[in-house]
C-alpha cells in the first residue's frame, strides 16, 4: 500500500515532518503487513475491486459527500457499495458516496458541529488528527481549508477505508499513517493545530499523553482534546476497574477541572473547556454499516444515565489550549 503514500513522501522534502518522512515506509510496511493481520488481504481486494473512476462532486465543508449519483451507472453504483460494505463495521462518518450512504455507527459531523466554532480557523495550517479512525474529520478539516491533514490511526481496518474512500476522491494533501501516537518522532514541533478526539481515556498514563500531544505542535500552536469526563470537582477521577461501558481499554475518566489541571500542569497555555455533552443513543448507535451492540446496550437497562456496569454515562468534553 506504500504507493497510496507517494505523494506525501514526495511533498515532504525539508522542513519540521522530514525526520518522519525517513521512517514512514518503514511504519506504513510494519503494520499493514498480512502477517499481523489476517483479514487485511480481503481488504485490499475490496480495494482493488472498486471502479477507478473520481468523483466530480466534491464538498468536504458541510458533510463529507463524493460524487453524485448522476454521475456513474447502475452497475457502477452497485459495485462501489459491494466494495465498501466489504470492509464492515464503519464506525465514524457518515459518507454520502455517489447513491450509497454509509450510515455509519457515530454521528461524528455532530462532534464536528461542537468542537468546530472554537477552532482558530484552520485555514492554510497543518495539521495532525491523532487517533483519527477512518479518517472522517480529516477531511471535515480538510473542507475548512487545511493546507495538510494527516490522521494517524493503529487500525488497519480504518486505514484501508480511508484509501479506499481517497481513490475516489483523488489527490488531495490529506492522508493517514497506520501508527499510534507513542510512534511519531520526538519532539517533531511540525504542527499548528493537533487534535485528540477520543482517545486520551485509552491512553494508561494520560499526562504522557499530553506530553506526547505537545510536542507535536509547532511553538504557538493550538491543541484540541475531546475526551470521556465525569461531573466532578477539582481532584476527581474515574478510574475504572474492570469494563466501562463494556469497553475493556479505558484507563482516566477526569472532571473537566482535573483534566484542566493536568494541562495545566503540562505546560499547556489558557486551557479551556469550551463544550460539555452527554452522548445520547441518536449519536452512537447500531446501524447497518455496524452491526454489533452500540451505546444503548452499553447502557443499564433500567436507568439509562449510567453504564451497563453503574458507572456515570458518557460524557463527553472539548478542551481547547495553546502551548
Ligand atoms: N477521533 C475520532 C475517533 C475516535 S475512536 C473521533 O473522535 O470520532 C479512538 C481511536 O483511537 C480508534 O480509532 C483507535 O484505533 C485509536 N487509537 C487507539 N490507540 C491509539 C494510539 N495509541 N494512538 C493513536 N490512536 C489510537
Amino acid at each position: 500500500m506504500i504507493e497510496y503514500y507517494q505523494d506525501l513522501l514526495d511533498s515532504i522534502d525539508s522542513g519540521p515532518l522530514e525526520k518522519w518522512a525517513k521512517i514512514m515506509p518503514e511504519q506504513i510496511s510494519a503494520h499493514l503487513n498480512e502477517k499481523r493481520y489476517g483479514d487485511l488481504p480481503k481488504w485490499q481486494a475490496a480495494m482493488a475491486a472498486m471502479p477507478t473512476i473520481k468523483a466530480k462532486h466534491l464538498d468536504f465543508k458541510d458533510k463529507v459527500h463524493i460524487g453524485h449519483s448522476s454521475e456513474i451507472d447502475h452497475a457502477t453504483q452497485a459495485l462501489i457499495e459491494q466494495q465498501l460494505r466489504a470492509l464492515i463495521p464503519w464506525r465514524k462518518g457518515p459518507y454520502q458516496v455517489f447513491d450509497s450512504f454509509i450510515n455509519t455507527e457515530w454521528r461524528s459531523d455532530w462532534k464536528w458541529d461542537r468542537v468546530l466554532p472554537h477552532l482558530a480557523p484552520l485555514r492554510n495550517r497543518t495539521v495532525l488528527d491523532v487517533g483519527c479512525g477512518n479518517g472522517y474529520h480529516c477531511w471535515r478539516m480538510f473542507g475548512e481549508g487545511a493546507k495538510q491533514v494527516i490522521g494517524i490511526d493503529p487500525s488497519p481496518r480504518f486505514v484501508v477505508q480511508f484509501y479506499m474512500l481517497k481513490q475516489l476522491i483523488g489527490k488531495a494533501p490529506v492522508d493517514l499513517l497506520p501508527i499510534g501516537i507513542e510512534e511519531l518522532p520526538a519532539n517533531l514541533q511540525a504542527f499548528d493545530t493537533t487534535f485528540s478526539m477520543g482517545v486520551l481515556y485509552h491512553r494508561r498514563s494520560p499526562m504522557d499523553h499530553l506530553r506526547e500531544l505537545k510536542s507535536t505542535l509547532k511553538p504557538g500552536g493550538q491543541l484540541v482534546l475531546e475526551t470521556l469526563v465525569i461531573e466532578g470537582k477539582l481532584g476527581d477521577c474515574l478510574v475504572p476497574e474492570d469494563r466501562y461501558a463494556m469497553m475493556n481499554n479505558v484507563w482516566f475518566l477526569p472532571s473537566s477541572e482535573t483534566l484542566l489541571s493536568w494541562m495545566r500542569k503540562c505546560g499547556f497555555k489558557n486551557p479551556r473547556v469550551v463544550d460539555e455533552n452527554t452522548t445520547s443513543c441518536e449519536e452512537q448507535r447500531s446501524t447497518d454499516w455496524m452491526l454489533f451492540h452500540s451505546l444503548n446496550e452499553f447502557l443499564h437497562p433500567q436507568d439509562k444515565s449510567k453504564t451497563a456496569e453503574g458507572h456515570p454515562a458518557p460524557r463527553r468534553a472539548v478542551f481547547i489550549a495553546e502551548i
